[in-house]
C-alpha cells in the first residue's frame, strides 16, 4: 500500500471576526476534496511538538516524519544549505538568511519588514550576488546564496565553528537587529568556538547593511516605494550531521514534491527522491495542479510514499492575509480530487504547524489531520478544518504518533510482544 502525506504549511489559524472563523473553516464550507476524505476517513488534531509550542517548519516536517528532535536535529541551516544544493563540509556553519529592511536609529538597526517586502527575482538574486563578492573581496570565509523569495543561506567556512549561536533576526518588526552571542545553555569549554562563529556573522551582518543600503537597486525601490532590502538578517545556525535514512527508519521508498529550499532539504537529508515540478514556486502563485500530476507521477513510478509539500499558506499567515488563506485552500481542495479517486493509497493531509494570520507568526495550537484509505474506520467528521476534526476519532495526537498510525495503516507493525527477528531454521 503507498503512501501520500500532503502537508500544508502554516495550516491552523486563529479565529478571524470578518471570516466567522479560521481561514480553514471559512474555505471548508465550499471544500469537495478534503471533505470527502475527512467524511470517509479518520480524523483528529496534531501538536507536532506539544501543546503551546509553536514549531519552526523544519522541527514540525522532522516530529512528524518521527525523528527525534533533541538527538537528530542538524539546525535549520543545514537543510538551508542542502536545499541550496550545497552538502556542507565538516567544520562549515550554515545559516537562513532573509533579505529585510531596517533603518538606523542611534547605534542601532531597527527591523521594519523582515523580508523586505518579499523581494524576489532578479533583484534578490543580484543583491545576494553583490553580498556575496563583497564578502569574498573582504577575505572573510563566506559565502551566501539566493534560494527564494527574500530567502538565502550563509556559509560559514573554517574550523572550529559551531552553530549553537543565537540569530540576528528578532523576529519581530520594529526591533532591533540583535548581536549574534553563543547559546546561553551551551557547554562552557565550546563557548571560544560559538564565539569565533558569532564574531564573524556579527560583522556579515554589519557589512551587508553598509554594501546593500546604497545599491542602485534599492534606490530605486525607494522611490517607487517599496522597502529597501538593506541588510541580511540570520538564524537557524546548522551543521553537517548524518541522519538516519527515512527508508532506514521507516522501510518506505520516499518521493518528495516541494519547492522551498527547507523542504527540499530536509526530503533530501532523508534520502528522499525529488520529483520535479515546473512551475512549482513555493508561494500562492505555485503550479498547485502540476505538484497532484508530480504526485501521482511518483505513485506511478512505484514510491511507496509521496510527501507533498504546499507552502502558499504560511506565506500569506505570516502576511497576516487571512482572506487570501482561505483562497488559497480553496485552489488546494480543487486540485486535490485526483487523490481522492484512487485506491490502493493510504492519504494524510495536515500542517506542520499553525500560523496566525493575526499575529503574522507561527503558533503553538494543533492543526486538523486526516487519515484516509478505502477501507479505514469512518468517524463522524465531514469538514476538514480545526473543530470539526477536534471531535474526530483520532482525537489528540502528537507529530512522533503519525508515522507509527502510517506502519500500521499500510500493514508494517506487528503485534507488540511478538518477536519474529530469528534467521531460518536450519534442518
Ligand atoms: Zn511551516
Ligand atoms: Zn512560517
Amino acid at each position: 500500500m503507498q503512501v501520500v502525506l500532503v502537508i500544508i504549511d502554516g495550516l491552523g489559524d486563529e479565529y478571524i471576526p470578518e471570516l466567522g472563523g479560521t481561514p480553514l473553516e471559512f474555505a471548508s464550507r465550499n471544500f469537495a476534496a478534503l471533505n470527502k476524505l475527512a467524511s470517509e476517513g479518520m480524523c483528529g488534531i496534531m501538536y507536532p511538538v506539544a501543546p503551546g509550542i509553536p514549531p519552526s517548519s523544519d522541527i514540525g516536517h522532522l516530529a512528524i516524519f518521527g525523528y527525534d528532535i533533541k538527538t537528530e536535529y542538524p539546525g535549520r541551516g543545514y537543510f538551508e544549505a542542502l536545499g541550496a544544493g550545497i552538502k556542507l563540509r565538516k567544520g562549515e556553519v550554515a545559516f537562513r538568511v532573509n533579505l529585510a529592511t531596517v533603518k538606523k536609529e542611534g547605534n542601532h538597526l531597527i527591523v521594519i519588514d523582515r523580508r523586505a517586502g518579499r523581494i524576489s527575482g532578479e533583484e534578490a538574486e543580484e543583491l545576494y550576488k553583490v553580498l556575496d563578492e563583497k564578502l569574498k573581496e573582504e577575505g572573510l570565509p563566506a559565502r551566501v546564496l539566493h534560494t527564494l523569495e527574500h530567502r538565502g543561506v550563509l556559509i560559514i567556512k573554517g574550523e572550529n565553528l559551531l552553530g549553537a549561536v543565537t540569530d540576528t533576526d528578532p523576529h519581530e518588526i520594529n526591533a532591533p537587529v540583535l548581536m549574534v552571542v553563543p547559546w546561553k545553555e551551551l557547554d562552557e569549554k565550546l563557548k571560544p568556538y560559538a564565539q569565533k562563529t558569532a564574531d564573524i556573522l556579527n560583522k556579515i551582518t554589519i557589512i551587508s547593511h553598509e554594501i546593500l543600503k546604497n545599491h542602485e537597486i534599492n534606490i530605486k525601490r525607494e522611490k517607487s516605494r517599496k522597502p529597501p532590502a538593506n541588510i541580511i538578517l540570520a538564524r537557524g545556525g546548522g551543521i553537517a550531521k548524518t541522519i538516519t535514512p527515512f527508508k532506514e527508519k521507516w522501510g518506505f521508498n520516499a518521493a518528495f514534491i516541494a519547492a522551498g529550499a527547507l523542504y527540499k532539504g530536509i526530503a533530501r537529508a532523508l534520502g528522499m527522491k525529488e520529483i520535479p515540478v515546473k512551475g512549482a514556486t513555493g508561494t500562492p502563485a505555485t503550479n498547485l495542479a502540476g505538484k497532484v500530476e508530480g504526485c501521482m507521477k511518483a505513485l506511478e513510478s512505484g514510491y511507496d510514499f509521496v510527501y507533498l509539500h504546499i507552502k502558499g499558506t504560511d506565506n500569506l499567515s505570516h502576511d497576516r492575509k487571512p482572506r487570501e488563506k482561505a483562497e488559497f485552500l480553496l485552489k488546494i481542495d480543487h486540485v486535490l480530487k485526483p487523490l481522492t479517486e484512487l485506491d490502493d493509497v493510504v492519504i494524510i493531509v495536515t500542517g506542520d504547524h499553525s500560523t496566525s494570520s493575526i499575529r503574522g507568526r507561527h503558533i503553538g495550537l494543533p492543526v486538523p489531520i486526516i487519515f484516509w484509505s478505502k477501507s479505514i474506520r469512518r468517524d463522524p467528521v465531514k469538514v476538514f478544518n480545526e473543530n470539526s476534526c477536534a471531535s474526530g476519532a483520532l482525537g489528540t495526537l502528537f507529530g512522533r504518533d503519525i508515522m507509527k498510525i502510517i506502519l500500521d495503516l499500510t500493514d508494517r507493525t506487528m503485534e507488540i510482544g511478538t518477536r519474529p527477528e530469528g534467521p531460518a531454521l536450519v534442518l
